[in-house]
Order: structure tokens, then C-alpha cells, then sequence
């Protein structure tokens, strides 16, 4: 609180003694992939360095697409000035303020990707919508910490297109909007996203504060969504409220890009989330369950994340790097808690989440990258692990703080639940934690102790012993304390579960690495060989082209169909696979049928993962 106050006088006393920077984004061809900027930055004579934004929150890593910043141009009182990029910091430009002049001039534009990976530097704008990031479309002066800098942004977006963001409207006049003045901070974690098919839908109407779900798509029939659609999004904001006890924004405004030609990520911030997904993720009942759990995650990021933020991750500007050790807190919990509030609101039913959480668990125990790397070593090397290939990623392992952290809290819930035989929860640490009193967006840092002390105050144990076994030390098996204890067990069936096959479905993919430990694209390229499995023992490599199976040529029929003639058989599979110009036929040693895990409940046990996973709010 008192952090907080202090930071909210700091900006208020700032914004009466310094002009705000003005900045006007003309967004209007943003269907050509090009956003125009301008600027003017008050400014005293004397060497003078402007800074692109670098260090993109909830991004974790030196994103900010500074080699898409173009036609840089600087000057003041009417002059043209030279500038100079710095030779080691790429994000710095260093200028010099001529005597007499008291504003810099700055003009840019920047070039948004067509190219669909990455986050929000990857593909933002359709003919039919675009998403503006504020921090791709400014510059800031160095040495400033962003909450005392203060923006009067305008944006000018296609005439015809509608908006929806968190930024607070001072006015709009056609296809112009002037914001109210905000602090670079604010600004920053304000996206706007707009387009020619936008919906805006209240999800708790009469309520404060408010909660709005915007939608733009690539056409009208995207945002056709059933009313049962609707109820699970206004079921969410309540399932918060029944989980947190308080909220940290003036209102909440999820902004959700339906396209197939954007990239597909969440993106979290304090009063909004820039949510990305499939054309269809709203109206087609498999791409809705594939995508149902993204709005829950970014939802949950408003307190875990932005009002509860790691001490490493809360830097003062965008220059700084960030530290990501306790991505586990940030990224995991978050994981764990928008996983719960999914079937909390009805957006998948319980045997559609038990399904999600097999595949989580079976997907790192066949990880044997585990016995080299701890999870908390995937959390410091978020950055560069965020970009890693498929190839060999059971060896390296990945950002595996997100599934490994769904596990890990999942055990911390039923350890509560169980030492407290049944009368407290996670639940209550949240209230504990990321409660409080409700009111405007702050950041309240905290280091591993703290959240070791807050759970101690929900129920006594060696919080810290707990912890620091699973994240810290070599672990070849992942926590399953919680499905185990929580009254399940993991089994392999041969039926594909319906998420793993509406999974299959929507990327394109033919997920055999539980068999013979291959994963495939559509077409027969090996994304991945799972290390230590039959395919792995025969020689196989991600990246080489499956031919043809037994003979025949590959498709995902034929394999299944080889897989099962070959169940309890001695005869080796022949797959013919293209690597380069190099034809190979490699004999898989393979007679299990096919296999996919699923949860079987352990009838033992009392079954805790249904009462955790059971709706919460009135
Ligand atoms: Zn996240």
C-alpha cells in the first residue's frame, strides 16, 4: 500500500509539472502492415537519448521489434536533426537538442509483420482488424521511470472501424480518438484493438466495475457467439470474484482478436488482455473447448502477474532486463488457477479438463530433459527458451514453468486441502495473496518469501522445503502429488481423448509420441522424437519427412492403421522417411497399439480435483 501511494504522488506531482509527450498514431493503413507515429517530447538544449521499448511485460524477454522501427526522423523548432543510434544499446537513439529548443519532433513508422510467430511482434493487422501496441509506435526519453512519464495519445484508425481498449477516452470525432493523459506505464498496458467486424459484449452488466468482452474478427458470422457462450464469460468474471475477493482495475476489457492470420498468444495486462486466436474460436465447438482456457489464463494475469508481480519482473522502464526466476509463481500459478476457472465457468466440463490435465502430466514425465535441467532453470532462460524450436524439445525442455507450474500448484491445493482436512484451500491463499481491497490497477512486488509466508498464513507447513524441492533440484519425475492425492491416476487408453484429437485438429498435427514416440505435422514432417522411445531407438530425427508406413504411403490413416496390426506382433514397423535428398527406411520396434492418457479415478481416495474443479460462485 504504501509502495503504491508513494509511485501514485510521484506521477501526479509530475504530470502538473511537466508537459505531457503528445503522440499521434495513424493507424489508417494498418490493412498495408504500416503505422505511422508522431511525437513531441518536451525537451531541454544539450545531448539528449530517446529509448524504443525493449523489455516487453508479460512478454519476459528483449521482444520489443525495434528492426521494424523505420523512417526515423527528429527535429526541433523546425530543423532537421542528425541522430545516432548508440553502438551497443540497438534501442537507443542519441540526439542532440540545439540552444533555444524546448520540443523534439519525432516522426516514425512501423512495419507490422505479416509473418504469424512471436507474440505481439508478430502479425497484428488483417484488411479487416489490427491491434495496436503502443510500445511499437513510441519512444520514450531515457533515464525516466515510465510511471512519471505522462502520454496524450491520439489514434487515428480506418474510417469504419470501431475500437475497444482500457485506455480512458477523453473524446472521439470520426475515426479519431483522443485518450486521456496516461502514464507511459498505463499507455503501454493499454492496447487497443480495432476493426471492421467489432462486437463489444458487457459480461457483468450493472455491476462496477465493469467487464467488457470486445471481439473483432475477420468476418461477421466469428462473432455470432451462442448464449451459452456468453453465460460461460460472464460465469468467469464471477468465478474471480469468488476466487480473488477483490479486483485491481476501473474495468476489465478483453480484447480478442478472431484471425486466422494474426499470431496466436494472450498477452496480459492490468485492465485488459490482447487475446489472439482462430477465426472460429467462437463459434465452432472444437475451436471454442481448444481455445476455451486463454481467456481464463490472461483474466487470471490481472492479479498474478500485474498486481502481484515477482520483485525481478517489476522493472522501473523498458531498459531494464527482467529477471524470470519465479516464472513458476507468475506463469505456473496462473496456469493452474485459469486451468481450475475453466470448468469453474462451464467452459469445459470435467472429463474435458481431466483430459487436459493427462496430457500435462504425461507430456513431462516423457520429458527426459528433466534430468538435466530443474524448472526453475526454464523459468531464468525464459527468454531465450520462448523462442526455442520443436526439434529435440523433450531433450532441452522448454518454458515448462506453464505445465510444470499447473502440476506444482495442483499439489500445494491438495496439500492444503488435505493438512486442513478439507476446511482451506488455494483458494484462500488467493484471497491472502492477491485479495485486499479492491480499487485502481497498483503493483505490489514480491520475492519466494513472501508468497512462503502467505501460505503459512493460510496453513502452517514447510512451505519453503515444498517449494524449493520441486523448482530448484534435478527432478526426474514431475510433482503428481496432486492428481494422485486429489484421488486420480494416470492410465493409457487407446481411444484418443476428444481434447487430445480436437488438439490434433486444430494445429495441424498427428501426436504419436505416446506410442511410438513421434510427433508429426500434417503432412509427415517430424516435429519431434521423443528421446529413449521406439522411434528414438531406431535412429529417427525430428526434421526428416515420413514417406510412407509399411509400404504404403503416409497418411495419418495409414499409420494408426499399422500401429494397430502391428499390437502384440514381433514384426518391426517399416517407416520410409525423406532427409534432404536421402531416402531411409527405419524399423520401429513398436507392439503396444495406440495409446493416450487419460485420468482414471482412484476410488482409494476422496476426489479432491472435482470439488476444486466445481463451480465456486453463486
Ligand atoms: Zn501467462
Amino acid at each position: 500500500m504504501v509502495r503504491s501511494l508513494s509511485i501514485l504522488l510521484v506521477t501526479i506531482s509530475f504530470a502538473f509539472a511537466q508537459k505531457p509527450i503528445g503522440l499521434t498514431v495513424d493507424a489508417s493503413d494498418a490493412a498495408q502492415r504500416i503505422i505511422h507515429a508522431s511525437l513531441k517530447i518536451p525537451v531541454s538544449p544539450g545531448p539528449f537519448t530517446l529509448e524504443y521499448p525493449k523489455w516487453i511485460p508479460g512478454e519476459h524477454g528483449p521482444t520489443g521489434p525495434v528492426a521494424d522501427l523505420a523512417s526515423l526522423r527528429i527535429s526541433a523548432a523546425g530543423k532537421t536533426l542528425a541522430w545516432r543510434r548508440d553502438d551497443v544499446d540497438m534501442f537507443a537513439i542519441h540526439v542532440d537538442v540545439p540552444a533555444g529548443a524546448n520540443e523534439l519532433e519525432v516522426s516514425l513508422d512501423y512495419l507490422s509483420p505479416a509473418e504469424t510467430t512471436g507474440f505481439t511482434s508478430g502479425a497484428s493487422a488483417t484488411t479487416e482488424l489490427a491491434v495496436v501496441s503502443w510500445n511499437q509506435v513510441l519512444l520514450y526519453p531515457q533515464g525516466q521511470p515510465s510511471n512519471s512519464l505522462q502520454y496524450r495519445a491520439r489514434l487515428i484508425v480506418p474510417s469504419g472501424w470501431s475500437f475497444g481498449t482500457a485506455l480512458p477516452i477523453e473524446r472521439e470525432s470520426g475515426n479519431t480518438v483522443d485518450f486521456a493523459p496516461a502514464s507511459l506505464t498505463t499507455l503501454i498496458d493499454s492496447p487497443v484493438l480495432s476493426g471492421r467486424h467489432l462486437r463489444t459484449i458487457e459480461l457483468s452488466p450493472g455491476a462496477m466495475p465493469a467487464h467488457y468482452l470486445h471481439l473483432a474478427a475477420d468476418s461477421d458470422a466469428a462473432l455470432n457467439l451462442s448464449p451459452e457462450t456468453i453465460a460461460e464469460y460472464k460465469q468467469l468474471v464471477s468465478e474471480t470474484g469468488a476466487l480473488f475477493g477483490a479486483r485491481h482495475y476501473r474495468s476489465y476489457h478483453f480484447l480478442v482478436t478472431l484471425s486466422d492470420h494474426v499470431a496466436h498468444f494472450g498477452l496480459e495486462h492490468h485492465e485488459s488482455s490482447d487475446d489472439r486466436t482462430n477465426e472460429a474460436a467462437m463459434t465452432d465447438e472444437d475451436a471454442r473447448r481448444f481455445a476455451s482456457g486463454l481467456l481464463p489464463h490472461e483474466f487470471v494475469h490481472s492479479w498474478n502477474g500485474k498486481y502481484r508481480r515477482p520483485a525481478g519482473l517489476a522493472t522501473p522502464d523498458y531498459e531494464q532486463p527482467m529477471k524470470g526466476r519465479l516464472l513458476w509463481i507468475y506463469e505456473g500459478l496462473t496456469e493452474y488457477l485459469g486451468t481450475i476457472l475453466t470448468p469453474r465457468s462451464g467452459l469445459l466440463n470435467a472429463e474435458e479438463y481431466r483430459e487436459g490435465l493427462a496430457e500435462t502430466a504425461a507430456n513431462l514425465l516423457d520429458t527426459p530433459g528433466r534430468d538435466w535441467r530443474p524448472l526453475e532453470d526454464t523459468a531464468v532462460a525464459a527468454q531465450v527458451l520462448y523462442g526455442s524450436r520443436d526439434d529435440w524439445e523433450n531433450v532441452r525442455r522448454t518454458v515448462d514453468f506453464y505445465p510444470e507450474g499447473e502440476l506444482l500448484w495442483l499439489d500445494a491445493d491438495v496439500m492444503i486441502r488435505k493438512l486442513s482436512q478439507g476446511k482451506k484451500s488455494l483458494d484462500d491463499f488467493c484471497k491472502v495473496f492477491h485479495g485486499g481491497k479492491s480499487g485502481l490497477p497498483e503493483v505490489k512486488p514480491y520475492e519466494l518469501s513472501d508468497v512462503v509466508t502467505a501460505l503459512n498464513s493460510v496453513q502452517p507447513y514447510d512451505w519453503e522445503s515444498f517449494l524449493r524441492t520441486r523448482v530448484d533440484t534435478i527432478r526426474t519425475q514431475p510433482p503428481m502429488g496432486g492428481i494422485v492425492e486429489g484421488g486420480w491416476k494416470l492410465s493409457y487408453l487407446e481411444a484418443i481423448p476428444s481434447m487430445l484429437r480436437i488438439e490434433e485438429e486444430e494445429r495441424h498435427w498427428v501426436i504419436l509420441r505416446y506410442s511410438l514416440g513421434l510427433e508429426l505435422n500434417e503432412d509427415g514432417v517430424i516435429r519431434d522424437v521423443i528421446r529413449q522411445s521406439p522411434a528414438d531407438k531406431a535412429g529417427m530425427a525430428p526434421g526428416a519427412k515420413l514417406l510412407a508406413v509399411n509400404g504404403r504411403q503416409y497418411t495419418a490413416k495409414v499409420i494408426h492403421a499399422a500401429i494397430q496390426s502391428g499390437k502384440g506382433k514381433t514384426e518391426p514397423m517399416e517407416l520410409l522417411v525423406k532427409d534432404g535428398e536421402i531416402y531411409k527406411t527405419f524399423r520401429v520396434d513398436y507392439h503396444g497399439g495406440d495409446r493416450y492418457p487419460y485420468l482414471e479415478r482412484d476410488e482409494s481416495k476422496p476426489d479432491v480435483l472435482s470439488e476444486i474443479i466445481r463451480p465456486h460462485a453463486r
